[in-house]
Formats: C-alpha cells, structure tokens, sequence
C-alpha cells in the first residue's frame, strides 16, 4: 500500500491500478472501480469528477477521506505573449517546481515540458536550475501531477498535448527510477496511454543511465546534451564531461539509438565565442557522420551570471547561420530550436525554483 509519510495521505498521481485496487479492497468495497476512475483521471489532466463516474457514495466518501485528488497546487501560471503557458507547482512533500506548455508547429498541438528534480546537481554554467544546486529528487506522482497539469491547460485550450520532453528543471538520469515509473504510468495503457514515443528524456550525459534506458527498451526519445564537440570546451560549460566524455557519450547515444530504433536529438546550446566557431560547427559535423540524428542549435537564453561567474551571451546571428551552414554542409540534419516563453523565463535553461513556503 502506498504511504507517502506518516502524516501524508497519498495522491491519486502516486498509485497505480493495482496499487489503488489494494487500497479499495481493503477498505471492503469494489476494487473494479480502480482502472476507471484512474483512467479518466489521466484523461481530463486530473480533474476527474467522481460523481460523473458513478462509483457510489461510500466508495466516494471513502477516496475523499483517505487520497488527495491532487498533491500539487496551482502557485503561479504565466502565460507569455507567444502563448507558451508557465506554471509554478506548489507541492505537498515540499518545495515548487517549474512546468511549461508550448504550442507545437501543428495547430491543434501542444509540448508540455516537465522537471525532474527541484534544483540540479550538473552544474552546467549556462543553465539557471543549477544556480542553487540540488534540492531534492521528484516522487513519480509529482511528475506525473506536472503531465496531468499541462494536459489540462491543453484540453482546456481545445489543444492536445502530443509531446512531454524532460527539459526542465534536473537531470532525469540521476532520477531514474522515479522518472521511468512515472514515464510507465504517463504512457501506459491502463493510465496516461501517451505513448513512449511521445516522451524525450534529455540528459547531460550519464552513461550508466542512457544504457540501462536502452537495456530496458522504454522506447522513449533519448535527448543528448553536447554543447560542445570536444573534451575541453565542454568540460569549460559541462562539469560532468570530466566523468563522461564527449566520446563516450556519443558513443552511449549511439548504441541507445541502434537498441531502440529511435532517433535521438543532440542538444546544442550557442554561445557566443565558446562553442560557436567555424572549427567546431566542423568538428561536431565530423562527430556526427554517419550518425543518423537530429541536431536542435539553441540559441542561449540569457540567464545572468553562471556559476564560475562567467557572463555568456548569444551569438549573432550572422555567427549562427554560419555555424548551420557549416553542419548541413556536412550533411547534419540540424534545426533551430525556437525560443519559447522567454518573456515569461520559460525557455529553456531558464526554469528555477523559486522557495515558496508551499503549504498545500
Ligand atoms: N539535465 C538535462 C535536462 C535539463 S536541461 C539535460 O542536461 O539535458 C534541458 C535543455 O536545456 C538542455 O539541452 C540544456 O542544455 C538546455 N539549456 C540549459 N540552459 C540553457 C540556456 N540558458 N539557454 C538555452 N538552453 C539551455
């Protein structure tokens, strides 16, 4: 049975059909209940109306009584001039965390962005989650609150939320477990029926996790976050390079792309004067080939100072044509990533936590 601590009663978010079932059993009603009810709670974004579902009274006062509808509270929502939606997630175990949904190209269509701890222990000079380090790893309920959020604000914009990328604030793979459970229920069948294929977990780097990832055939869309095409420009802005290497990390994403036949993407974040120069927009051609994925070039959103006290800027664009022109050339299948929600500090590296006193 789920118990989240001794004061704490679970949410709907931390259980699974089994889990839930036990749960009804035990208190001498009808388990059968439990795959609907947690059914069209994934369906409507979490605001399942239990009367609607006919369950019966006691079994409705009962749920009422023992298992919160939700364990995250609206805090913030901000929404910025390009539509991109920001919210601020009050939470019962503590602490807020940062969730965005943006439009997709198609209309109709909408990504939502979700975090995977408070904080972050990476490091990275560039991005802002890391500024006051790791707070602490995110239950899988309280991702999947944040999936349930965003696929409300999208049906209630008459919108389908089609793509949930881990890419906001944390590093997925230092929270596997909890990530990959709540992926389960996000995309399962009997729960979110996402869709693995729909789901992007972006990680810096950890080698250990991208081949378990690989190993346990999720089938999720791996994300690689290089920045750099070599050791010492990378190790300059990604601290973790020191453990796992650019070579090495390529080759983790290789070997993750050939076990699940999925595409990844190869994040790369310009800088300008850092990583931006002719000779490495060749060196990442050159890293690439014979490489069948996706290179996404973002232009770095502003975030103050980093870490080591270094002030980055984006390049020019002349700078950043050149540099595209340099990787298509080489035959790279490369995009801009488009900035969204900059105004509202939802794009991307730009999520944070702010300490909130969160009582829910
Ligand atoms: N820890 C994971 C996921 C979070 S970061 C990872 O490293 O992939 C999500 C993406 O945003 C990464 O590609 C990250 O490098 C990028 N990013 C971080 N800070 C940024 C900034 N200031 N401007 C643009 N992109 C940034």
């Amino acid at each position: 049975m789920i118990t989240t601590s001794s004061n704490t009663r679970s949410a709907l978010s931390d259980h699974t059909v089994a889990s839930l079932k036990t749960h009804i059993a035990h208190w001498g009603m009808n388990p059968h209940h439990a795959a609907r009810l947690l059914k069209e709670y994934y369906r409507t974004g979490g605001r399942v109306d239990f009367n609607e579902l006919k369950i019966g009274n006691a079994l409705e006062t009962k749920l009422s009584a023992e298992i919160e509808l939700r364990q995250a509270t609206m805090l913030e929502r901000k929404v910025s001039s390009d539509g991109t939606v920001k919210f601020l997630l009050g939470l019962k175990r503590g602490g807020a965390v940062e969730a965005v949904l943006m439009d997709s190209a198609t209309p109709g269509r909408a990504a939502g962005c979700v975090s995977s701890q408070i904080g972050c222990a990476m490091g990275c000079d560039f991005c802002a989650s890391t500024k006051r380090g790791l707070e602490r790893n995110l239950e899988a309920g309280e991702i999947v609150e944040q999936f349930l959020q965003l696929r409300a604000e999208a049906l209630s914009s008459g919108r389908q939320l089609r793509t949930l990328v881990f890419m906001g604030m944390g590093e997925p793979m230092q929270n596997y477990d909890n990530v990959v459970t709540a992926v389960e229920r996000i995309a399962g069948e009997d729960l979110g029926e996402f869709g693995w294929r729909q789901i992007c977990i972006s990680t810096v780097g950890i080698v250990p996790g991208i081949d378990r990832l690989a190993d346990e055939d999720r089938n999720v869309v791996l994300a690689l976050s290089l920045h750099a095409p070599d050791d010492e420009t990378r190790s300059r802005i990604v601290p973790m390079n020191k453990r796992y290497p650019v070579s090495e990390i390529m080759a983790a994403t290789r070997r993750y792309a050939d076990k699940t036949g999925r595409i990844p993407n190869i994040e790369y974040c310009l800088l300008n004067g850092i990583n931006d120069s002719d000779e490495q927009a060749r060196m990442l051609g050159e890293l690439m080939r014979g490489f069948r994925a996706h290179v996404n070039l973002i232009p770095y959103n502003w975030i103050g100072t980093g870490l080591s006290g270094t002030e980055y800027s984006q390049p020019p664009p002349e700078r950043l044509t050149a540099f595209m022109t340099i990787l298509r050339d080489a035959g790279v299948h490369a995009h801009f990533r488009k900035t969204r929600g900059e105004d509202v500090n939802a794009a991307c590296g730009q999520l944070r936590e702010i300490t909130v006193a969160a009582t829910v």
